[in-house]
């Protein structure tokens, strides 16, 4: 049957009064734009509409949509299995995958758990260093350290470890464990680390070290907490101080893994690693829910020698066959492009394109590092206002708060990236 553009297709009338999406709720009644296809970095929506992307689907979608590598490496892996269980199976995907990632992520982490989501991976990383310390009799060592500003997931875990004030600690207060908080470096990327931020750190390190599992942190790029680049030599620091004391470091790459920083993996901007590692988003490429928490040889010996042996936790749909397969595929896409120069002048664009923010009334900050680009306005947007402004001007950006910002997909070329850039600025301009 054939539908004039403007009429509105039944499922989507539906579904706008039945379908929970991310931070909104079905009274909101919050815009939503149906699509049809998407390709390159172009998403179609059903009324013929054509949207640059620029938020690779939160972080995911590195080489852009419909990929023809992808599509062929999903579809025969299909023709030998969907699914099958993973507890006491397994495939050549998942082990290929498995000795791909090991190989390419830092030196000491050389085993690794499949879970299905970034938030999943972040539990999994937090119970291993629980396990950790059960199994070496020091089970009080139960709580984590973080810094403020942090995201890192939705479950109750990740989030008791993301930022208490624009996280969601009062809503649930009483029901997340309680963690300790440790103020954001103010020191930014490209700086030195001031001594008044490492000094604070320390602090807190030293006061809650014998209670506390292990700190965990997003490397260099603080991402869904606030967008905050900060200095590399911080992270050596903290990366020191865990050392000093025998903490565990957590480092959760979800966002900033597979390229966006600039490096492959941000924590290469401060050459150190982490004892447990999350990642995740970028991992299959934006075409599958995939996510894997790595760790070392000597805490994975640790947890199989306490009790009881295992480390406890299974996903339903671990390894998921198809999703390390489209993940393999992209890994190979990914290292045989020129990702670093690709990036680099992903970083250029974004630079120039945004630069006429700076100094407009309504805008704090103009930042940028790697593929990411950050508009820091003074007040909260307008959803409801700015969502349709984007898509009148021909561009797909999902503001939240006061932040505007772009990651597009790696392979945009520079006449889209600054189609993307001027929208943002016009519609920013525009905004009061
Ligand atoms: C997105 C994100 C997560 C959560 O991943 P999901 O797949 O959404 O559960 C965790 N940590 C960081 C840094 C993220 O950006």
């Amino acid at each position: 049957m054939h539908h004039p553009p403007s009429e509105t297709p039944a499922w989507f009338e539906f579904e706008r009064s039945h379908v929970w999406h991310p931070y909104s709720s079905i009274e909101a009644n919050l815009p939503v734009f149906p699509v049809a296809s998407a390709s390159g970095v172009r998403i179609k929506l059903i009324d013929g509409r054509e949207l640059i992307d620029g938020m690779s689907s939160w972080w995911s979608a590195i080489h852009g949509y419909n990929h023809p590598v992808l599509n062929r490496a999903i579809a025969d892996q299909l023709q030998r299995m969907a699914h099958v269980m993973f507890g006491g199976l397994t495939h050549q995907p998942a082990a290929e995958l498995a000795q791909r990632l090991i190989e390419m992520t830092p030196e000491p982490l050389q085993t690794l758990f499949f879970a299905d989501s970034g938030s999943v991976a972040v539990e999994v990383a937090m119970k291993m260093a629980l396990q950790y310390w059960q199994a070496r009799g020091v089970p009080q060592r139960n709580r984590f350290l973080t810094i403020r500003n942090g995201y890192h997931g939705d479950t109750c875990n990740a989030m008791s470890v993301s930022d208490p004030d624009n996280g969601m600690h009062a809503l649930f207060s009483g029901v997340l464990p309680r963690q300790h908080f440790a103020p954001a470096p103010q020191s930014r990327f490209g700086e030195p680390c001031a001594p008044a931020d490492s000094a604070a750190f320390k602090r807190c390190m030293r006061h809650v070290c014998d209670e506390t599992a292990a700190v965990i942190l997003e490397p260099i790029v603080q991402g869904a907490g606030g967008m905050r680049f900060y200095s590399a030599e911080f992270l050596r620091q903290v990366r020191q101080l865990c050392d000093d004391s025998g903490m565990l470091l957590i480092l959760d790459e979800i966002a900033t893994g597979f390229g966006r920083t600039g490096r492959m993996f941000a924590c290469e901007h401060a050459d150190v690693a982490a004892d447990i590692m999350c990642i995740g988003k970028a991992l299959t490429g934006g075409y599958m829910t995939l996510a894997a928490t790595l760790t070392t040889r000597e805490i994975s010996r640790t947890i199989g020698s306490g009790d009881p042996g295992l480390f406890m936790h299974g996903p339903t749909f671990m390894a998921n066959p198809l999703a390390c397969a489209t993940a393999l595929a992209s890994l190979d896409l990914l290292t045989n492009s020129p990702w670093q120069q690709r990036v680099a002048a992903i970083e250029a664009g974004l630079r120039s394109g945004l630069a006429p923010c700076k100094g407009m009334p309504q805008v704090q900050e103009v930042r940028v590092l790697g593929a990411i680009g950050v508009v820091e306005l003074r007040q909260a947007v307008d959803m409801r206002e700015i969502q349709p402004a984007f898509v009148e001007q021909g561009v797909w950006v999902r503001p939240f708060g006061k932040l505007v910002y772009l990651m597009p997909p790696f392979i945009i070329d520079e006449e889209d990236l600054s189609l993307l850039t001027s929208a943002v600025v016009r519609v920013i301009s525009a905004a009061t």
